[in-house]
């Protein structure tokens, strides 16, 4: 008599465990992604360069790689739509962090977290085993008492287990021994799900909180699309950059010609001269708030010093820009011939002033 209940018992058990643990696993394998989204994430902001400062740190590594590969498609993309140029450029790092030899860091991260996972599962089942056995518990009072000691951890709704919350497991002891003891082939085969996980699943949520540490205004300067450095999207007060560029990279030509111009706007806004809006309206660069709309919310101060990138950059792509603007550098917009004599390497070296 006595052996025949043991046995039943013995089979609740087992049953109830393995119940227990097939709800338990998916919930574990949804955690380990979220630490490890936050995990990658919290890497590549100290370990990548590019990724550990503000978005103009970010712009400037950008503009070095943009100089390095000097493929004009990419500066087009970068120059037109800048902000989905840096998302990809941020999602391209994170693939190639996830893979080649970054991805041993995560091998390391996933062993990490499953340890964290297990023992914090282990703890739970014996803070649980240890109240149950005091008070003369259920099943359903340890299952309330195993959820409880999960949750701060683990996200493991208790009403999944509704179904086997009426069982009678009294032997709780019994019970977390056999627990204890099915937990490790359990996570063995979570690991190994989690290990044939195409890592790319979890690029758009790294890209969601690097993003969200690298925001900042997106408006670009009217004459020579400089983007706002501002690090708050919707920021009072108006836009500016430190550095601005000369106006042909954004196709600026003088009215009814065909030639660009190519002062930079800080330099335009300290002229005598005028800009012409939508072909009919003239204003005077001095007063280019004026001229309303974007021109009303910048800030561009008067200043006659200009870094040799966007130089280079006329030079480098002087035809492809003559061909995509339909435009020429002549006449007022000739190309001086000091900026042809800038090299790469100079550009290069004057980013990582
Ligand atoms: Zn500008
Ligand atoms: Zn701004």
């Amino acid at each position: 008599m006595n052996f025949k209940i043991s046995c039943q018992g013995a089979i609740s058990i087992t049953s109830f465990v393995d119940f227990l643990l097939l709800k338990l696993m998916p919930a574990i394998s949804d955690t380990i992604w979220k630490i490890m989204v936050h995990k990658v994430a919290g890497d590549m902001r100290t370990t990548c360069p590019e990724f550990n400062g503000n978005r103009a740190n970010l712009e400037k590594y950008i503009l070095y790689s943009l100089a390095e590969e000097e493929n004009f498609d990419k500066y087009w993309q970068y120059l037109h739509h800048p902000e989905s140029f840096f998302r990809q450029y941020i999602r391209d790092h994170i693939r190639r962090y996830c893979s080649e030899k970054e991805s041993e860091k995560i091998k390391t991260f996933l062993k990490i977290i499953l340890g964290d996972i297990k023992n914090t599962i282990l703890s739970a089942i014996h803070m649980s085993t240890k109240v149950a056995k005091a008070k003369g518990s259920t099943a359903s009072g340890w299952l309330d008492l195993f959820c409880y000691h999960l949750q701060c951890k683990l996200i493991f709704p208790r009403r999944d287990l509704i179904s086997i919350e009426h069982q009678e497991v009294m032997d709780t002891e019994f019970l977390k021994e056999v627990m204890s003891k099915a937990l490790y082939p359990a996570m063995r085969e979570v690991e190994e799900d989690c290990s044939r996980k195409p890592i790319d699943e979890i690029v758009p949520d790294i890209e969601k909180i690097l993003s969200e540490h690298l925001c900042g205004c997106w408006k670009q300067c009217p004459f020579c699309k400089a983007i706002c450095t501002n690090t708050i999207p919707q920021h009072e007060g108006d836009h500016s950059v430190p550095f601005h560029r000369p106006q042909a990279v954004n196709g600026w030509h003088r009215h009814k010609t065909d030639h660009f111009v190519i002062d930079c706007c800080t330099s335009s806004v300290a002229s005598d001269r005028f800009f012409i809006v939508h072909d009919l309206q003239e204003f005077p660069y001095k007063k280019y708030r004026e001229a309303g709309g974007d021109f009303a919310t910048w800030s561009i101060t008067p200043d006659s010093s200009t870094q040799p990138y966007w130089k280079w950059f006329l030079c480098h792509f002087r035809s492809k820009l003559e061909k995509k603007y339909g435009k020429k550098f002549t006449k007022i917009g000739s190309i001086p011939d000091l900026w042809t004599k800038i090299t790469k390497q100079e550009v290069l070296n004057d980013l990582q002033k």
